[in-house]
């Protein structure tokens, strides 16, 4: 944390109270700016995947830098459009889009469906004939690559409930290329998430390069090949590595993946382009002196924060206020009625105080938006620092 932030954190929590989500906005927009600078390739397209974060200030950040916009339900297709959004720019994935959000994506006329298997692509095509309208639809590939990440946030294994076995892909392509309320643009994947090395990535472009040549020499063609997201940042080291390696990433795709004359590449890129440029901010409302360990109790808990009780995920916690040289062990917990609610075990801290600040680092993506009013407590409020 810089002494800059730390100050303003300092501040803000006087004011505002805890818990909060602060936002460094500038880093934000020097992560947009370097991922901007990666993608230079005037055949990338970037859609910022806004399930990661919802907040109005970060989505007006990457509408203004020409991003397009990855949605998951109609609501997230309503706050795009809401915030400005072109529609035409923005494409819908999940897999149990129901009846009324299809109609929605269509009447507003979203860029594309990523469709997630044939009975949702016939559902589709019925809704769009019953409209009047053609609907624009890639077709979500499950291309069985193991992308070495937490269980329950890899997406691209047989396993996994997404996207279309590459068994029943032919069927698909039939359905989606001969129906005429179908307009077929082409092939999608998104293997999983915060994977740190490129490999997993060089994988899938050379699965995508085997699939398009075996359907090009059936004469089909891909107007857009969509490699989803699933760049990882550096939950250990904010501070050495607060952007993450955009350039390592694109270029993975611009060596590996051959991109065929007029094709758009699609990038659907969440928890690096907003995970770093958030912290939890939480006091310490008592250290408690158990039996065998010692536990900051702190006034946030997975209600604010569900990752480290959802996915095991650690997130780098510093004590802001304490200024002591001595470093104690502590359980760093939340307040809630739950066993799970435990930000961190057996952490080293300053010795640590009733009504230190904590932030817990790194905490922009899939934080806020998942809060929850578990408890009866109010969802953390969000500071937005320029
Ligand atoms: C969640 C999601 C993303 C973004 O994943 P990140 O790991 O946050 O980059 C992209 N595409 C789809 C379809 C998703 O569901």
């Amino acid at each position: 944390m810089t002494t800059q932030n730390a100050e303003k954190i300092i501040s803000s929590a006087m004011t505002v109270g805890t818990p909060f989500y602060f936002y460094d906005m500038k880093l934000l927009r020097q992560t947009v700016a370097a991922a901007r600078a990666a993608a230079a390739n005037p055949m990338f397209r970037i859609h910022y995947a806004m399930k990661a974060n919802v907040e109005v200030p970060v989505l007006e950040v990457m509408r203004e830098a020409g991003f397009g916009i990855d949605t998951v339900s109609g609501g997230e297709i309503s706050r795009a459009v809401d915030c400005g959004f072109n529609p035409a720019r923005i494409v819908f994935a999940g897999v149990g889009k129901s009846d009324a959000e299809i109609d929605l994506a269509i009447e507003k006329g979203i860029g594309c469906f990523n469709v997630e298997s044939i009975e949702e692509l016939e559902v589709i095509a019925g809704r769009a004939r019953a409209l009047g309208k053609k609907a624009r639809v890639a077709l979500r590939v499950n291309p069985n690559i193991d992308a070495h990440t937490h269980h329950y946030i890899t997406t691209g294994l047989a396993e996994n409930k997404f996207g279309i076995a590459l068994e029943m892909l032919d069927r698909a392509i039939d359905i989606a290329t001969s129906s005429a309320d179908i307009d077929f643009r082409g092939l999608h994947f998104h293997i999983g998430s915060q994977i740190t090395t490129l490999r997993p990535f060089e994988i899938l472009s050379e699965r995508i390069n085997d699939l398009q040549d075996r359907y090009e020499s059936r004469g089909i063609r891909f107007a857009t090949i969509n490699v989803g997201g699933g760049l990882g940042i550096d939950y250990e080291n904010p501070d050495t590595n607060p952007i993450p390696d955009f350039e390592g990433y694109f270029s993975t795709f611009s060596k590996c993946l051959r991109i065929r004359e007029g094709q758009e590449v699609h990038f659907e890129l969440g928890r690096s382009m907003v995970g770093q440029c958030a912290s939890l901010i939480t006091r310490v409302l008592y250290v408690k002196h158990g039996l065998e360990k010692q536990f900051a109790i702190a006034d946030a808990g997975f209600t604010d924060l569900i990752r480290p009780a959802l996915y095991d995920a650690r997130h780098l916690i510093e004590n802001l206020t304490s200024d002591a040289t001595e470093t104690v062990i502590y359980d760093v917990v939340g307040p809630i009625c739950e066993s799970s609610d435990v930000f961190e075990k057996d952490t080293t801290l300053p010795l640590t105080s009733r009504g230190d600040l904590l932030a817990l680092r790194s905490a922009g993506a899939y934080g806020s938006v998942m809060a929850m009013q578990y408890n009866c407590r109010s969802l953390p409020r969000s500071v937005f620092s320029e």
